[in-house]
């Protein structure tokens, strides 16, 4: 089996300490790679290098930055399914999932090849006739990315389209149970022959390589996509050096069916965001408001769909879900199922680890939850969705809102004036109505309150790599 490196300076690299470490495939428990495991020096080679090659790239047109990420765009479509493989046998998600990731994740380098182009600044009425005012955008410099687990290729592309976009260069750590996707995306870099040390993959200890990141003066921004907790401990570290940090946190997401709502197409909503990925993913549905009156046959619909969920190894062209990421995930569904049923929840299919081997949980639907249980205040990161029964539009909201995170909600109805009344009152930064797949390359994508700060996508995503300058200019 070869040995998955980094990527250094346009290099593939072993650790320095020639430490490795192997990756299992949560479906089968075998053996997937044997990866470097790197540490603060391979991190401060890869920012030295990142810093080396920031000058040059930032000078370049962006119309020659540009077509870098256009090729790399085209390189990413035309190795699709190598790609996808590599997601599936790390970290379990269907195959058919990990195909939809990868052409997502393409578009951002492609959206942001033409976001490039429209880095505009600005012309100001002078109060003097000798003055002329401008602001300009300028690359930041060398940036820091962090990328978790769950969509190993599309947030690493999140970050290397808009860095490279605006001119910056960037060192990646991906997330050690999915680094073997991410050294893919890597050979793909290296193929369209961009100029060393621009983009930069380093490996191993999160500590170790988090810390390198965050102290180096020579990092000026930090993007990171993860847990909340970590989060907050790199806010925390950052300022330090008051570096700019772009934060995508947990979610906790609402999700609302009104009585006027068509019922099929809201279940469809709910099973594609709850069980899409496993559940393990930031903008999924946490909780599942169904207004009473339609609760029993919203219930019986949705339970019907659930039962018929194919679940299996994401290898498996016919597989609609596949494992737990690893086995602390795995408990943690057990531990909030377990919770709210000694509370009181009832269980309506589903509820226990699937007999077959691996790391596979059945979907599990809850009903009668409340607020005193486990499952309401804390992202499960699984197959299960609680479902809180609700009368009112103003209930329903206050519940929603009632949540440390902002980052998605979802609402069906067919009426248009709640349509617009709810969207405004929902506290998150994405709302999908009648819509459970709102996430799109064109769209800023994060969140409010704990879930985040700044926005990727859109062209909100690549101003968070970019710097104001205000020249006045006197003659
Ligand atoms: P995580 O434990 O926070 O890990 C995310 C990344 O941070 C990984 O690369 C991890 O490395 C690294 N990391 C861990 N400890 C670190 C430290 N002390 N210093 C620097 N880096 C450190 O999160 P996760 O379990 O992988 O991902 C799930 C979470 O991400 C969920 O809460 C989910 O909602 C959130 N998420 C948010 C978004 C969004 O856009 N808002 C998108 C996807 C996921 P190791 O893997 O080596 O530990």
């Amino acid at each position: 089996m070869v040995l998955k490196k980094m990527f250094i300076n346009g290099e593939w690299t072993d650790s320095y300490s020639g430490k490795t470490y192997q990756v299992l495939n949560p479906a089968t428990n075998e053996k997937v790679a044997d990866v470097a495991y790197g540490s603060t020096e391979e991190t401060r080679e890869a920012i030295k290098a990142a810093s080396t090659a920031f000058n040059p790239w930032a000078s370049l047109t962006a119309k020659e930055r540009s077509v870098y990420l256009t090729n790399l765009y085209e390189l990413m479509i035309k190795e699709k399914e190598s790609l996808a493989e590599s997601i599936t046998l790390e970290m379990g998600k269907p195959i058919k999932e990990a195909r939809g990731e990868v052409e997502l994740a393409a578009e951002y380098l492609l959206w942001n090849a033409e976001e490039a182009k429209r880095v505009y600044g600005e012309s100001l009425p002078a109060s003097h006739a000798s003055k002329r005012l401008q602001v300009i955008k300028q690359p930041i410099g060398p940036v820091g990315a962090i990328v978790p687990w769950n969509f190993p290729i599309s947030m690493l592309t999140r970050k290397i389209g808009p860095a490279l976009a605006a001119g910056c260069t960037i060192v990646i750590k991906p997330a050690s149970k999915t680094p073997g996707s991410a050294v893919r995306f890597f050979e793909l870099i290296e193929q369209i022959n961009l100029p060393k040390g621009v983009a930069n993959l380093v490996i191993g200890s999160a500590n170790s390589i988090g810390d390198e990141l965050l102290s180096n003066p020579a990092i000026k921004k930090i993007t990171f996509t993860g847990s909340t907790s970590i989060g907050k401990k790199l806010i925390s570290k950052s300022s330090e050096h008051v570096k700019k940090v772009s934060m995508e946190l947990g979610g906790h997401a609402p999700f609302i069916v009104f009585e006027d709502a068509d019922l099929e197409e809201a279940a469809d909503g709910a099973i594609i965001s709850k069980f899409r990925n496993s559940g393990q993913t930031c903008i999924c549905l946490n909780r599942l408001f169904v207004q009473t009156s339609v609760k029993e046959k919203f219930e019986s619909i949705l339970v019907d769909k659930v039962k018929s969920l194919v679940v299996g190894n994401g290898m498996d062209e016919n597989t609609e879900m596949g494992p737990l990421v690893d086995d602390a995930a795995l408990e943690k569904v057990e531990s909030h199922i377990k919770d709210a049923v000694q509370k009181g929840a009832a269980l309506l299919t589903g509820g226990k680890v699937c007999e077959q081997k691996g790391l596979f949980y059945e979907p599990t639907i809850l009903s009668n939850v409340n607020s005193d249980m486990d499952i309401t205040y804390d992202e499960t990161f699984g197959p299960v969705a609680p479902i809180y029964a609700f009368e009112t539009e103003e209930e329903v909201i206050l519940a929603a809102n009632d949540t440390e995170y902002g980052l998605a909600a979802y609402f069906y109805t067919k009426d248009l004036g709640r349509s617009i009344r709810v969207s405004e009152q929902l506290e998150y930064g994405i709302i999908g109505v009648n819509d459970a797949v709102p996430t799109t390359v064109q769209a800023p994508f994060g969140g409010w309150k704990q879930s985040g700060l700044g926005r990727e996508g859109g062209h909100q995503g690549v101003e968070e790599y970019l710097e104001t300058k205000f020249l006045s200019i006197k003659y």
